[in-house]
């Protein structure tokens, strides 16, 4: 993490170097997303994604390439990889639109520092797996109303409206 006044800024990047990116704002909420098709995706028990405005992504160095990929909604989402290494570093999904980003926080220089606040779609769980029992876990997926902070409600709004 970066100080540079009250900003904070976390950094991250493929796995090759050829895509570099800052976080400049904190995320609205981390999830830890349990379910079959993220499990797919990454080939693990559990996708780590942070919300976070895309406005609040700038790019370092090079441009990650727009992937569609199916989704368990029929709707598809937008990953972006690098063009070369083709690893993962966000997405998109139709329900939240493109002004906000599924950043996947195991791109980030210190992975460590977002550990999710909600543990999503339990109910495909893999069973070796035991949660804290500090956050929410949800069989299926939740009410944003019920969890998330008033702040990055209140910046969820000013992004909807806009
Ligand atoms: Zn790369
Ligand atoms: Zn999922």
């Amino acid at each position: 993490m970066v100080q540079d006044g009250n900003a904070a800024h976390f950094e991250g990047g493929c796995t090759c170097g050829r895509v570099r990116y800052r976080m400049t704002a904190r995320p609205l909420f981390v999830h830890g997303c349990h379910c079959r098709w993220c499990q797919r995706e990454t080939g693990s028990a559990l996708a780590i994604n942070a919300l976070v405005e895309t406005a609040s992504l700038e790019l370092l160095v090079g441009q990650p390439e727009l992937t569609l990929t199916p989704s368990e909604s029929g709707r598809g989402q937008k990953i972006l990889r690098c063009p070369d290494c083709r690893v993962a570093l966000w997405s998109h999904y139709p329900g939240a639109g493109e002004k906000v980003a599924f950043l996947r926080v195991g791109t980030l220089d210190d992975p460590d520092r977002f550990p999710p606040d909600i543990h999503i779609y339990t109910d495909s769980k893999q069973h070796w797996l035991s949660l804290p029992s500090d956050v929410p876990v949800m069989p299926q997926y939740y009410r944003r109303s019920e969890h998330w902070p008033a702040e990055s409600l209140e910046r969820w709004k000013v992004l909807r409206d806009y």
